[in-house]
């Protein structure tokens, strides 16, 4: 899952991003609107959070703007507290989810795992798929009822898969997910990771379609 976060408190971008990344997720820090309404136009986010008050272009006409080119990502607004006009604004807006400002980073990441499965179509923490189960809250998982240990990387690319189970998804698009900006995107270590997690899950979970990419087996 693959998360943006925009905030213009550096410290508080740190502790979202490094807290968006033990839950799961790889996340990007933006600090100014402008910046923030371009990567999400232009690029896949599984989720944003949003905060309002941000130099060069506020939060809200960030949201509008993202909304009115068609961008429906998840987005979780982070407003001052007792501001009831910015959430009502906020909601207006396109907002799907919001917290006023300070919050506990646990209700963040909770909120921000319901968002991403209300996105993918599902109401619970827990999904089976086949033999496949994986628990989004606890980031476990389990073939054929047995709990198999997989690290944060793998647990990443499998839960991708997982959400995007509908179709195939494409090895440069897994990567962009896995991986931050600054890392090496390389298909190598992609197939490394793909290896291993198929080694730990066994057989018919992960199908490769060749020349296009890789899909849940399980839910084929
Ligand atoms: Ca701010």
């Amino acid at each position: 899952m693959r998360a943006l976060v925009v905030e213009d408190d550096p410290r508080i971008a740190a502790d979202l991003a490094r807290s968006l990344s033990s839950a799961g997720f790889r996340a990007d820090i933006c600090t100014d609107g402008e910046d923030a309404w371009f990567r999400g136009d232009t690029e896949d986010y599984d989720l944003i959070v949003l905060d309002l008050g941000l130099p060069r272009l506020d939060g809200l006409s960030v949201l509008k703007r993202w909304r009115a080119n068609g961008r429906d990502m998840p987005v979780l607004v982070l407003t001052a507290r007792g501001a009831w006009q910015d959430r009502v604004e906020g909601i207006e807006a396109g907002a799907d989810d919001y917290l006023p400002k300070p919050f506990r980073m646990e209700e963040l990441i909770a909120r921000a795992r319901a968002l991403v499965r209300r996105a993918a179509g599902g109401g619970s923490a827990r999904t089976e798929i086949g033999a496949l189960a994986i628990d989004t809250n606890k980031m476990a998982v389990w073939v054929a009822g047995m709990a198999v240990e997989i690290t944060a990387l793998e647990y990443r690319l499998l839960s991708y898969l997982v959400y995007h189970r509908d179709r195939v998804v494409a090895p440069v698009e897994l990567l962009e997910h896995l991986y931050g900006d600054d890392d090496a995107r390389e298909t190598n270590a992609l197939e490394a990771v793909i290896t291993r997690l198929r080694r730990k899950l066994g057989p018919g979970i992960i199908g490769t379609r060749r020349g296009f990419g890789y899909f849940l087996e399980a839910a084929a």
